[in-house]
């Protein structure tokens, strides 16, 4: 995206390595991914960088500073940024140059300058805002959340959390799967919240699979084995774990990647006691580190002489052995805790030399170490917390001091409680979201429903319960804006109804008309038919498609329904009962091009029918 189509070769493919680095997750970059470009772009900048445009010089100078970075080459990444915004000001790229100052933003804030690093980071965000810049906005926030996820004062974190997810919605890019893997990890691992965790991860990794990002893809399924791991469902994450290191895909993954499934996977087999499967798994791990960068390489020598050391613990062997690999692991970590690869080392440090002391029984070491652990674990989250009691207690219980073993256990149980808590309030969140959802969906049907039914009876007579003037009206107006269908009209209108009144009253009157458009209703129900009132005691039947040419059997079915109905009515003229009389006009070719046209021929036929004896139909 920062190249375009009369960029020269050498601009694109710097455009392809910055690409690379921000849609790739950090742990997938190793050192094949990144020897290459770092001997490449070093070699172009040293050697007579005269011949480069400014434009490539920007470039190969931004993504050289991003190399650097991710080698933990704090200052010199400084340096070449510097370098790069030099350029791009001379370009005058105001998109690259907000870009080049959100990583300088970082850079301050891991110098722990967070004056500079504030004042920097707002700058940049009210930017790419002002470009319209989305996705680089996200990735602005998922960059530094990656340093400040373990702060204390959480209120940043979330922040900062929901503002990539909205920046991120509103955006369709390649890097937008590194920015769902990081709000899913950050969710699961420092805010305990597997299930809007999941929900990322799960966006994640749909990304990922409809782009063939097959590393990312296989780290989102790390991250979310992790999340098992890390609710104790050592088995779940195994599944997982055995499930991409079957797939063949994973061939293909980085050496750093396989070194963080293998690493944990290990951890995993020594939790539930499968000692060839962790010995196995730990000799695989070794067989990559070597392929890593030379920052992470450390990294994970320090996580193997961890594991192995762990693995003779467990199996109470060479525990002499196991204490130099614990020293050596410690010292590594040590140098290289920043960004360290797998999250709260040192926690597992600290237990696993209490799990050491506590076989050899060495119970007041042991003891330290747990109330060390305690303490570390205040600064990470609450299942941690939990698994540091359950360590002191049983360190107490080991020092044969019951009352605070005691005290121990009421402390793990409470935060087993709390985490039991706080999952629920989760899920809550969850359901009552969609709960809310729910409700105002049906809210919604229900006010269309209202409305449907309100506007029924705009369109009903009250009287007869058939359609009114108004209902026809509306009819008429759609014929008129040419939404019509087949149809035939049938007029039908009571006979002597004047004399009826006169005899019974209006009131039976009512009666009468009630029971005859009652009756009239009943005969049409089965057809695709409209009974209207269109006069005092008129009816209009007006009937539709296929039914429209049924218009004569109709009619006269109508008439001599009324005339069963037996109403008695002694002033008519022609009937001891109520009768009508009905005419009917079937434009079977549809030349009709209004409904009143169709409704006055109707009209005219029921002249007829009343002036040849009645109760009867006339077409
Ligand atoms: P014809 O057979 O020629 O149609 O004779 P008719 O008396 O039925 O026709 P006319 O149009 O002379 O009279 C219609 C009568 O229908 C007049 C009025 O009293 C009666 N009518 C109209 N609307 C209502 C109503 O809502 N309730 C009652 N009870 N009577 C009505
Ligand atoms: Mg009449
Ligand atoms: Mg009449």
């Amino acid at each position: 995206m920062w190249c375009d189509s009369g960029s020269s070769d050498l601009e694109s493919r710097l455009c392809d390595y910055i690409d690379y680095f921000e849609g790739t997750c950090e742990f997938c970059i190793d050192n094949l991914g990144i020897s290459g470009y770092y001997n490449e772009i070093k070699k172009l900048l040293e050697d007579n960088p005269e011949r480069l445009s400014d434009r490539e010089l920007m470039l190969a100078n931004y993504v050289y500073g991003v190399i650097l970075y991710k080698m933990g080459k704090l200052d010199e990444a400084y340096s070449s940024w510097l370098m790069a915004d030099k350029y791009a000001l001379r370009e005058d790229d105001e998109k690259f140059r907000a870009k080049i100052s959100s990583y300088v933003s970082i850079y301050y804030y891991v110098k722990n300058d967070l004056v500079s690093s504030n004042r920097l980071f707002k700058d940049v965000v009210k930017r790419f805002e002002e470009q319209k810049n989305y996705t680089e906005l996200a990735l602005h926030y998922i960059n530094i959340l990656w340093y400040k996820r373990y702060e204390k004062d959480k209120s940043n974190v979330n922040d900062y959390l929901d503002k990539a997810f909205y920046y991120v919605q509103l955006s369709d890019d390649r890097r937008n799967a590194r920015v769902y893997l990081h709000l899913g990890y950050i969710y699961k691992t420092i805010f305990n919240d597997f299930i809007r965790g999941l929900k990322h991860l799960t966006t994640a990794r749909n990304l990922c699979y409809s782009n063939g990002n097959v590393e990312m893809e296989s780290m989102t399924l790390h991250v979310l084995a992790d999340g098992y791991m890390h609710l104790f469902h050592f088995r779940d994450a195994i599944d997982i774990y055995k499930q991409l290191l079957e797939d063949s895909r994973y061939r293909n993954i980085s050496a750093s990647l396989k070194c963080m499934i293998l690493s944990n996977v290990s951890s995993c087999y020594l939790y539930v006691g499968d000692f060839a499967g962790a010995t196995s798994s730990i000799g695989k791990m070794r067989d990559n580190i070597d392929e890593t960068l030379t920052k992470v390489r450390e990294q994970f020598e320090a996580v193997y002489d961890w594991l192995n050391a762990k693995l003779l613990i467990c199996k109470n062997e060479r525990l002499g052995q196991a204490e130099v690999l614990l020293n050596t692991a410690k010292d590594k970590y040590t140098a290289n805790k920043e960004g360290f690869c797998v999250d709260q080392f040192d926690y597992l440090l600290c237990d696993t030399y209490a799990e050491y002391f506590l076989a050899l029984e060495e119970n007041e070491n042991a003891l330290m170490c747990a109330k060390d652990l305690v303490t570390l674990a205040q600064g990470y989250d609450k299942p941690t917390l939990k698994r540091a009691y359950s360590r002191l207690a049983e360190c107490y219980e080991a020092c044969g001091m019951y009352e605070e073993a005691l005290k121990s256990r009421k402390l793990e149980t409470g935060m087993l409680r709390e985490i039991e808590e706080s999952n629920l309030a989760d899920k809550y969140d969850e359901l009552f979201k969609e709960f809310l959802k729910y409700t105002q969906q049906q809210r919604l049907e229900s006010l269309a429903k209202e409305a449907k039914n309100l506007s029924k009876t705009a369109f009903i007579d009250e009287l007869t319960g058939a359609y009114n003037k108004l209902y026809y009206q509306n009819m008429t107006d759609m014929w008129n804006d040419g939404i019509r269908v087949d149809a035939s009209a049938i007029i039908a209108d009571i006979d002597f109804f004047k004399q009826y009144n006169d005899l019974y009253g209006h009131q039976e009157g009512d009666k009468a008309l009630e029971q005859v458009a009652g009756c009239i209703r009943s005969t049409v129900s089965g057809l695709n038919a409209d009974v209207i009132r269109y006069g005092g005691e008129e009816f209009l039947i007006v009937l539709k498609e296929k039914d429209a040419l049924r218009a004569p059997e109709v009619a006269r079915g109508i008439v001599n329904s009324v005339y069963a109905l037996n109403i008695k009515h002694e002033g008519s003229d022609i009937a001891p009962c109520v009768t009508i009389s009905a005419g009917y006009y079937c434009d079977e070719n549809s030349i009709l091009k209004s409904l009143t046209g169709l409704v006055d021929l109707a009209d005219k036929a029921l002249y007829r029918a009343k002036n040849s004896g009645r109760n009867k139909a006339e077409g």
